[in-house]
């Protein structure tokens, strides 16, 4: 039709027709009534297509939450996350604590997911309007989608995301890594699932039961206020919402009934390696099955539960959280920290660990369960030690030779400034004198060294890396040659493990 020849008619139509795209509201579009998992009768785990489905729907038709994607995957999958408010988001840090949960870096370890997407249905519906009061949420359902959907640990690349978290090879980590760096959230989770049917605890008639083992900043290098905050008022509030809903769960220990400790003290993971960046920060464990989808509607409603509880903590106990993390990074940031752990140990407890465990019995191939007894492990050591200490020098100095610890430094976001040519500076030059194998969490070898005062002239693009920021307790981790979980023992730094000059100098206080 030609348009200079419309007549009346179809011109007061077309009025009407653009009056009503205008004026008519927007149809509400309906929320989902349940989760992937839940409309398949707890059939089938959630696949990332379905995800970004379900997300994208509770989106549109919730106000609470903004859909957006952290990158992709290494297969090029996007990585959805739910920014979550009743207000705007992140805009009022003095009221509302933000809360970051991410799950599924370990892609065999589904529960975490399905329970953080039962839990966003339920944000987005406004079951929880009264928590968001005082918190902002941050939702990754699925760090690790291509791992997901092969059902297994690593991503594409077979990167164990969750050892990635220092040296930062896997991409999906790098890209949550910038999430947290945008926000500084002050709270974190990251979920998971352990493993009850290990062959050390068969062999003893034994499975764990908990249906969540909550692990703790343990590492004494995050600020002690911090630690107590986990341990005396987070912990033992988590453990009785859970038991009120039916769940039992523990501190979260490793090991076999040989020996029992809290999990590891390495930063390469998220927990550990947000609690540097002085943040409340924690690791769920949610409890395996053999079948990827056995007994899921429990696993993932013991996930949603401590989800849950993790932001209604972080709501109710906000002032006080808040307050905490902000002290301490106000405390790295003014360089007032003044001693570094270099190694840590464990050490026994006043009493052996007393657990409930079910008894089961081999019959044909198959664990049967026949009793649920307690285990007495007196092999568990509790405490964490503290090993070998230094000062936090004022910085450190990388010589320009270092590309590649000056790169890492840098996507850490770690700020340093890049000294003139020529400058003058007193340093504490250390050599490496040999190696002794300490009984740390394992038996670890551990650099012996001397140090001295030198005067150094820099050189082109030599760089100065003050200790005094948010992420000085974890330079310090990673550059001091002493550090149980430092550069020296990864791969890729290995040159900077050997007897003689250590290239990295410490600038005095
Ligand atoms: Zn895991």
């Amino acid at each position: 039709m030609n348009p200079r020849r419309l007549r009346l008619p179809q011109l007061l139509l077309l009025a009407s027709l653009a009056l009503m795209a205008c004026e008519a509201p927007e149809e509400a579009s309906p929320l989902p009534e349940e989760t992937p998992l839940t409309a398949s009768n707890h059939s089938q785990l959630t696949s990332h297509a379905d995800i970004e489905d379900f997300l994208e729907r509770l989106a549109r038709a919730s106000h609470r939450m903004e859909l957006r994607s952290l990158g992709t995957s290494t297969e090029g999958r996007r990585i959805p996350y739910l920014k979550v408010s009743t207000g705007e988001f992140g805009a009022d840090r003095d009221e509302r604590t933000m809360v970051l949960i991410y799950a599924q870096q370990h892609g065999n370890e589904p529960s975490g997911k399905e329970g953080a997407l039962e839990l966003a249905l339920e944000l987005a519906r406004g079951d929880h309007d009264d928590l968001l009061e005082g918190a902002d949420v941050l939702l990754v359902p699925q760090v690790n989608p291509d791992g997901g959907e092969r059902h297994q640990r690593q991503n594409a690349e077979g990167v164990d995301l969750n050892r990635s978290h220092f040296i930062l090879d896997g991409v999906e980590v790098v890209a949550l890594r910038e999430l947290f760096h945008r926000w500084e959230p002050e709270v974190a989770v990251d979920v998971h699932e352990y493993y009850p049917w290990s062959d050390a605890w068969l062999a003893e008639g034994w499975l764990r039961l908990w249906d969540l083992q909550i692990g703790l900043p343990t590492n004494l290098n995050t600020d002690p206020e911090i630690r107590r905050l986990a341990e005396d008022s987070f912990l033992p509030g988590a453990i009785r919402a859970l038991k009120d809903a039916g769940f039992t769960s523990h501190n979260y220990v490793v090991g076999s009934p040989e020996g029992l400790r809290w999990s590891t003290t390495n930063f390469n993971d998220g927990r550990q390696s947000l609690g540097l960046l002085h943040t409340l920060s924690f690791i769920y464990e949610g409890r395996r099955e053999q079948e990827p989808a056995g007994r899921i509607a429990h696993r993932a409603e013991a996930q949603r539960t401590g989800l849950e509880h993790l932001i209604r903590f972080s709501s109710q106990e906000g002032a006080r959280v808040r307050s905490t993390v902000r002290e301490a990074r106000r405390r790295a940031e003014a360089g007032e920290i003044g001693t570094h752990l270099l190694t840590m140990g464990r050490d026994y407890g006043d009493a052996p660990l007393e657990i409930p465990v079910e008894a089961v019995l081999e019959e044909n191939g198959e664990w049967v369960v026949t009793d649920t007894v307690t285990a007495v492990i007196d092999e568990f050591r509790p405490v964490v030690t503290q090993g070998r200490t230094t000062t936090l020098p004022r910085a450190y100095l990388v010589p320009a030779t270092e590309e590649g610890v000056i790169a890492l430094l840098r996507r850490h976001h770690v700020e340093m400034e890049t000294l003139d040519e020529g400058t003058e500076l007193e340093v504490e030059r250390i050599r490496i004198e040999g190696h002794t194998i300490e009984e740390l969490e394992n038996p670890t070898a551990i650099a012996d060294v001397a140090k001295s005062l030198e005067r150094y002239t820099a050189r082109e693009g030599d760089v100065l890396v003050p200790t005094a920021q948010l992420r000085g307790v974890m330079v310090a981790a990673a550059l001091e040659p002493e550090s149980m979980h430092g550069l020296l023992g990864n791969g890729q730094f290995a040159h900077l493990d050997q007897v003689g000059d250590f290239p990295i100098l410490r600038v005095p206080r």
